[in-house]
């Protein structure tokens, strides 16, 4: 490389965004392109990337190891659910946990991830770990697909300041063929593909340096087969969990059951509300008030296709309204969350004030006629 023209370029480049936002970017990319559910980073370090994954619509487990407890440990409650969480369970659900241990040794927690991501993780490996490394990835988690990313040392020439290695617990950094020869022989002993990326790009005229950051993505070849080929003795376990979080979701029952009684009570208010704003335009009349039944057209515009039948149109009969739970039910928000008509009558009973035979919500409206 020429001397002056690697001096021109070490004094400008600086990667926008930030190098370590690229590379989480590109996991987020690949996340949203193969929607795994179930992801594991390891030497999650801060667990920043956790926190982005998180917001992955697609992700239910989501799990970090590290072999530094402190470091995984100083924000790791920024993992925790948040208010807005609790106010508005999420479809999905969602499972963050945090172990303490090494990539060099097999933990049963670690099955069953479909993408295990080792960001700047290997050049940190001693060398027994870093030989153990393939079998615990490779061998016994056996992920659908394994991302590994580590620098390229033809790059550090470009890079300010570095004169060894990038880091000072680097234990190696590898050049391109390196990299990729250790990468095409892990992949062809455990039947995984892989293909070469990176992030970073060089500077023009530069092209043959590489990415500063390079990446292999791993394949596995038999994704039918789903199970990790273990030695005979099942791994015990030997990771220590040190924070775990479960988001609240509507696949818990209770939260659901919260969220349909909150949603029917809003769509009677609104059905409600429009008969009654009906029914005050007979207001003067005792005999049309007694035992009021408005058409269904003031309702149309929320109730949108719905054939209406006889038994859904709402009433008042003296100080009571009626509003069926069939109305309720086809309102599209109700329908979704509940899914059965039957699951709606489970999910309210004894929660939501119902008419005797129990087919619709029923509001006193004695008070509101008397402030009138
Ligand atoms: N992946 C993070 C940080 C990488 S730094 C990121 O993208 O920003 C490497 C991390 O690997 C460190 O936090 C270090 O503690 C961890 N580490 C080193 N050796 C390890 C091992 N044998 N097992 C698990 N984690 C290890």
């Amino acid at each position: 490389m020429d001397k002056n023209f690697q001096e021109e370029f070490t004094q400008i480049i600086k990667f926008k965004p930030p190098l370590y936002k690229q590379r989480h970017q590109f996991v987020k990319d690949l996340v949203e392109k193969y929607k795994p559910k179930k992801v594991a980073d390891l030497g999650c370090a801060d667990c920043s990337l956790l926190r982005m994954l998180k917001f992955c619509s697609c992700i239910e487990v989501l799990a970090g190891l590290d072999i530094c407890a402190n470091v995984m440990k100083e924000k790791m409650y920024t993992l925790s659910p948040l208010p807005v969480d609790y106010l508005q369970p999420s479809e999905r659900s969602l499972t963050i946990t945090l172990h303490h241990g090494s990539v060099a040794h097999k933990d049963p927690c670690m099955l069953g991830f479909d993408l295990v991501t080792c960001i700047e993780l290997i050049e940190h490996l001693e060398e027994p770990e870093l030989k153990k490394f393939p079998e615990v990835v490779f061998g016994f988690m056996a992920p659908s697909i394994v991302v590994i990313s580590t620098p390229n040392s033809e790059f550090n020439p470009l890079l300010p300041g570095v004169m060894l290695y990038r880091h000072p617990d680097h234990k190696f950094e590898w050049n391109q063929a390196q990299f990729q020869s250790w990468a095409l022989e892990t992949a062809r002993c455990y039947d995984y593909s892989v293909e070469f990326t990176g992030v970073g790009h060089p500077p023009t005229g530069m092209e043959k340096a590489g990415f500063c950051t390079q990446i292999g993505v791993f394949t596995r070849k038999n994704p039918q087969t789903g199970k990790s080929v273990q030695s005979e003795k099942p791994a015990e376990a030997v990771y220590k969990t040190v924070f775990k979080a479960v988001y609240p979701s509507l696949k818990d029952e209770k939260y659901l059951q919260n969220a349909v009684i909150s949603e029917v009570i809003f769509t009677a208010q609104i059905i409600k509300h429009r008969l009654m704003s009906k029914h005050e335009e007979y207001g003067n009349d005792p005999e049309r008030k007694s035992k009021f039944q408005p058409s269904m057209d003031c309702f149309s515009d929320c109730l949108g296709k719905l054939v209406v039948e006889k038994n859904m149109e709402p009433f008042v009969s003296g100080n009571e309204v009626h509003i069926p739970l069939a109305t309720i039910f086809s309102f599209p928000k109700v329908n979704r969350l509940c899914g059965t008509f039957e699951k709606l009558c489970k999910l309210i009973a004894g929660k939501v004030t119902l008419s005797s035979d129990g087919s619709a919500v029923m509001f006193n409206i004695e008070h509101e006629n008397e402030d009138n």
